[in-house]
């Protein structure tokens, strides 16, 4: 493309780049450019459609292993305190969506599992996130009952920090249990 050419269409992505919120400059230059090249027609929905990756789209599209799982990481709506890790399947991030309550794929007992479903220490999910290649998800939740996330009744499964004991080589675990998050005052 010769240097006019050029000029003219990245001027014209700096006007245009309000319809695309989510691409850069470059990006919308680039479209512009394949579509001027292609068929000599701008069409918005079109030039969204060609620069769109798994990273500014706003299809949700999780990245399942080979196993069909994706991990997910559980996070207090409050403290911000990673309180689990446990994995999904397509399974379990229906029955989340569709109830608003955190499942899981049990791998050690291989079937579906409603966190909280005996303790009543459910995870209300605040909010569903995934990360710029969608192949983790991070839950935000508020812990029903009395706010144990852990089956050890630890309010966090990360109650133990790996620690270097004093004239020692060898890494060793420390119990340091989070402490509980202060209740907001009125
Ligand atoms: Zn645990």
């Amino acid at each position: 493309m010769r240097d006019a050419a050029v000029r003219q269409l990245q001027h014209l992505a700096v006007e245009r780049q309000t319809d695309f919120p989510l691409l850069g400059t470059a990006s919308v230059t680039y479209a512009l450019y394949a579509q001027v090249h292609c068929d000599g027609e701008m069409a918005p929905e079109k030039l969204r459609g060609m620069t769109e990756t798994i990273e500014t789209t706003h299809s949700f599209k999780p990245k399942f292993s080979g196993e069909g799982l994706i991990p997910t990481v559980v996070t207090d709506h409050r403290s911000g305190d990673v309180l689990m890790f446990a994995y999904m399947n397509q399974m379990a991030l229906n029955e989340t969506i569709a109830s608003g309550i955190a499942h899981f794929w049990s791998r050690s007992r291989g079937k579906l599992w409603k966190k909280g479903d005996e303790s009543g220490n459910l995870l209300k999910v605040i909010e569903l996130r995934t990360d710029c290649d969608q192949d983790v998800l991070w839950i935000t939740a508020e812990v029903q009952g009395n706010g144990v996330a852990c089956h050890t009744g630890e309010r966090s499964c990360f109650y133990r920090r790996v620690v270097k004991p004093d004239g020692t080589d060898a890494a060793a675990l420390e119990f340091a249990p989070l402490p509980a998050p202060k209740t907001p005052t009125a």
